[in-house]
């Protein structure tokens, strides 16, 4: 069978679909008018605080450099002392430090290089000091091989048309073959998986000074693994640790957005502070609020969680089961997360099944 393009998937088909297999729901005026009436009363709360910002802003860049500090300075030494055995050490430096750098990145990339919101643009903040400090601040995801520029661009389209044909990532229906592509290890560095965010195809100059800010890091932390793991540290370092963090960040991905089909803001969905939307979520600063953060794309981590636990008191109990899934406990990350794309799979079966009103939508389906 010939694969389906993603960009012939019909986005009016899955959207029927969904709304036939009861995945989609609406949400009535009064609800999006308090839930917007409380995100501006946060936005200008926040506004209010410059220091608060500055400080909570600035407070997850501090905490991940002292977790990075600590596993090869602490860590690393107490499991050699204590002669914890060489395999599982390396699973350990490499889980901890693929945890750590894909934290970094979500962090410095999305709210950093995305949105510009580390540290905020204020009145306060207008010196030309703070303007380069803030200039540099949202340069951070560079360290780790992460183009801020070509993200922002790309940001910017899924923002302004979430849900749509024009939101390019296409993270509404994800195809498990594409999840799964994504999941070999170096699939975020190889050109045969297009299912990436934080770089683009081309080697233009943005990402040519991600590689050249990159490279001396891992350069570093090769060197500081040496004595630990010895050659095997090239490969730790650089291919494993950064395979954790990407299967992670793919995972999350296909989690915030697949089958919630509404255009426009409400079109994604909040994990909470569940275990699994710290560790998807890529941290408490990550993204396990994102349908807060679509609400109100100018708010600070912080106050995304604010609006999460507003969501939760407002919404009722179906509401909650669909934007916020993990909140009520009714399932384990895990069983949300194969749920999730057992949906796609059988849709896709639906959609393939289906073809007078495939072909009407997917004209490729008729070529097969
Ligand atoms: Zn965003």
């Amino acid at each position: 069978m010939k694969k389906l393009p993603l960009e012939l998937m019909g986005h009016d088909t899955i959207k029927h679909l969904t709304k036939e297999s009861h995945l989609s729901l609406d949400i009535d005026s009064t609800v999006k008018m308090k839930t917007a009436q409380y995100a501006r009363q946060l936005l200008i709360e926040q506004k209010n605080n410059p220091r608060q910002s500055l400080v909570l802003g600035i407070l997850p860049l501090v905490l991940l450099i002292i977790a990075w500090w600590g596993l090869f300075f602490k860590l690393l030494p107490l499991l050699l002392e204590n002669d914890c055995p060489p395999w599982l050490m390396a699973v350990v430096f490499v889980f901890y430090l693929g945890l750590v750098g894909y934290s970094w990145v979500i962090y410095t990339l999305h709210e950093g290089g995305g949105h510009k919101q580390i540290i905020l643009d204020t009145k306060n903040n207008s010196s030309r000091f703070f303007k380069s400090i803030r200039f540099l601040l949202h340069q951070l995801s560079r360290l780790k091989f992460a183009d801020p520029e070509f993200y922002r661009k790309n940001h910017e389209t899924h923002h302004r048309y979430t849900g749509t044909e024009k939101d390019e990532t296409l993270t509404h229906f994800v195809l498990p073959v594409r999840l799964l592509l994504s999941l070999i290890p170096g699939a975020g560095i190889f050109w045969w998986n297009e299912f990436q965010v934080h770089t683009g195809k081309e080697f233009d100059r943005s990402k040519i000074i991600s590689h050249l800010v990159g490279t001396p890091l891992l350069l570093g932390e090769i060197y500081l693994s040496w004595s630990y793991f010895g050659v095997w540290s090239i490969a730790l370092v650089s291919v494993l640790a950064p395979w954790i963090g990407f299967i992670f960040d793919r995972v999350r991905e296909c989690s915030e957005h697949n089958l919630i089909v509404q255009e426009g803001e409400w079109g994604a969905r909040d994990f909470g502070l569940s275990f699994y939307g710290i560790i998807v979520g890529g941290g408490p600063w990550g993204q396990c609020c994102h349908l807060s953060h679509h609400l109100a794309p100018s708010l600070q981590w912080y106050n995304q969680w604010r609006l999460h636990f507003y969501l939760k008191k407002l919404l009722n109990k179906k509401q909650i089961s669909h934007y916020l899934p993990l909140v009520e406990k009714q399932s384990s990350g895990l069983h949300f997360f194969s749920n999730l794309i057992m949906k796609n799979h059988l849709i896709l079966k639906e959609l393939k099944s289906n073809k007078d009103q495939a072909n009407h939508v997917v004209p490729v389906l008729g070529e097969q």
